[in-house]
């Protein structure tokens, strides 16, 4: 199994200056490639009878370019028989002895666009001596991420990579260059540091990657572990799998559930607002690139950073509140992007103006639904399902506050803002119970279990409503159908002949 902890780490002043300039130069050695990626594309379509724009190479097979998306660097390597991939152990040591193994493929001398750009970093450190205070790993391991951010770009997982600024460098170190004794970590060239353990690491945990991360002015320590002897969480099997709850995410009440149980959502970043409002006022008041100007800066990320810790406490606590409800979650699949999207502008046809179209109203909520982070509450209830082996699961969200889960009558006159009351069967509940009941009905049609038993709140049926001791006391009741506008009326007459019978 693998887990990530993360420690605030304490570097001494040299060490923090160091950080934070090795961060700059990982950043231009990282741009300068993402650069040259971004150029090469390009020349690739318009370079004409030219290989390379800027020298003005002509097109030869010898001064082509080999790999259309790497420029800078060395293109073919050599072949080095004991250091190919079929040649190394388990643990990566090259086997000195024996035939290379069958599945080894045969050698490519062409480099791939991460080796070109890898066997740039050599250069570029060779000729920089300022670099050769970085170490080398970290620099590879960086343009490995940006390698892999390009394949997730290219198979359509991400979008395209950014420029980086300096302060959004992490800074990884390979497995096995990091150790930890007590409270002290050790980093290559950088030296011991004191971290805060806020958690244990067992003795049998191995170091894997460990990542050095800046947070406004604060360092901090993101360390891998690994061990092999404790199996992963796996989830339960189908046939352990006895309840099933809805969950119904909203503005007013952030989670309300099947069980008719309801969670009020906190407004983190409506309690921060005041404050984020004025430190922003002082920050536009300072004078840009001063001093005092990147002071008042720090200050607005720390009310940004505040509302962010608050808004993940209350996630992670409120994740494994649900998470632990039932053995299967259904969540509603919002399209949380096509909410936020903007009103259409309207077009007066006659002065051809533009007409009011809402947008004002409609970034309120916006920001609402931006503050409430459903997504992000779902990812936690997720991850700490998974712990337990329950399952979270999502189902179309279509509808779902408007249908009756008795009936399945469909209708949006079912429901008056929080009530709601069926026109077909007259079953009344909450909206937003009602709305959990539905998603977890859907749950279980999607994953076709009939033993899933759905937790909802002890419904009143007809059956039931005649033995309740309240509806007993009118005779007229009994016999009246269970629509409840009607029942209202009822209850009014017997009050106005019981006044009547007393004067
Ligand atoms: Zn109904």
């Amino acid at each position: 199994m693998q887990v990530t902890y993360r420690f605030k780490l304490y570097p001494s002043s040299a060490q923090s200056t160091r950080l934070s300039e090795w961060q700059s130069k990982i950043r231009s050695l990282l741009n300068v490639c993402l650069a040259d990626r971004i150029d090469t594309y390009h020349d690739s379509f318009k370079q004409g009878e030219f290989c390379n724009l800027r020298s003005k190479g002509v097109a030869t097979p010898l001064t082509c370019s080999v790999n259309k998306s790497a420029s800078k660097g060395e293109f073919w390597k050599e072949d080095n028989p004991p250091h190919r991939r079929g040649n190394k152990n388990k643990n990566g040591h090259i086997k000195l002895t024996g035939k290379p193994r069958q599945s080894c493929p045969p050698f490519n001398p062409r480099r791939s666009s991460f080796e070109i750009h890898s066997s740039f970093s050599t250069n570029w450190r060779q000729t920089k001596p300022w670099y050769e205070d970085v170490s080398s790993d970290v620099l590879q391991q960086a343009l490995r991420h940006q390698d892999k951010a390009f394949n997730n770009f290219f198979s359509g997982r991400a979008k395209f990579p950014r420029f980086k600024k300096t302060r959004d460098i992490g800074i990884e170190f390979k497995p096995g260059t990091v150790k930890i004794q007590g409270n002290r970590i050790k980093f290559p060239k950088l030296g011991w540091m004191k971290f805060a353990k806020s958690r244990n690491i067992g003795d049998n945990w191995e170091i894997r990657t460990v990542t050095i991360t800046l947070d406004i002015e604060d360092w901090y320590v993101s360390v891998l572990l690994r061990d092999r002897t404790i199996p992963d969480y796996c989830p339960k099997v189908e046939d352990e799998l006895n309840t099933i709850i809805g969950c119904d995410v909203g503005i007013k009440k952030i989670a309300a559930f099947s069980t008719s149980e309801t969670i009020p959502n906190p407004n983190i970043s409506k309690k921060l607002e005041r404050r984020l409002r004025i430190r922003q006022k002082r920050l536009s008041r300072k004078k840009k690139g001063s001093n005092n100007w990147k002071k008042a800066g720090k200050v607005v990320a720390k009310v940004h950073r505040d509302i962010r810790r608050r808004r993940q406490d209350f996630q992670w606590k409120l994740g494994k509140k649900i998470a632990s409800m039932a053995d299967v979650i259904s969540f509603e699949a919002l399209n949380i992007q096509g909410m936020k999207r903007r009103c259409k502008p309207k077009l007066c046809p006659e002065t051809g103006r533009y007409l009011r179209n809402n947008q004002k109203a409609k970034s309120q909520l916006n920001k609402a639904i931006s503050d409430a982070a459903w997504y992000s509450l779902r990812q936690k209830t997720k991850h700490q399902a998974a712990k337990l082996g329950n399952w979270v699961i999502e189902v179309n969200p279509r509808g779902s506050s408007q249908e009756c889960h008795q009936c399945g009558y469909v209708s949006p006159k079912n429901r008056d803002k929080e009530k709601f009351v069926c026109e077909n069967c007259s079953h009344h509940e909450d909206a937003d119970t009602q709305a959990g009941c539905v998603l977890a009905q859907r749950g279980k049609e999607k994953l076709g279990i009939d033993t899933l038993r759905v937790v909802s709140p002890k419904v009143t049926t007809k059956s039931e409503s005649t033995d309740s001791p309240k509806r007993k006391l009118s005779p007229t009741l009994v016999s009246e159908s269970g629509n409840p506008n009607k029942i209202k009326y009822i209850q009014l007459e017997l009050l106005d002949f019981k006044e009547w019978e007393t004067r």
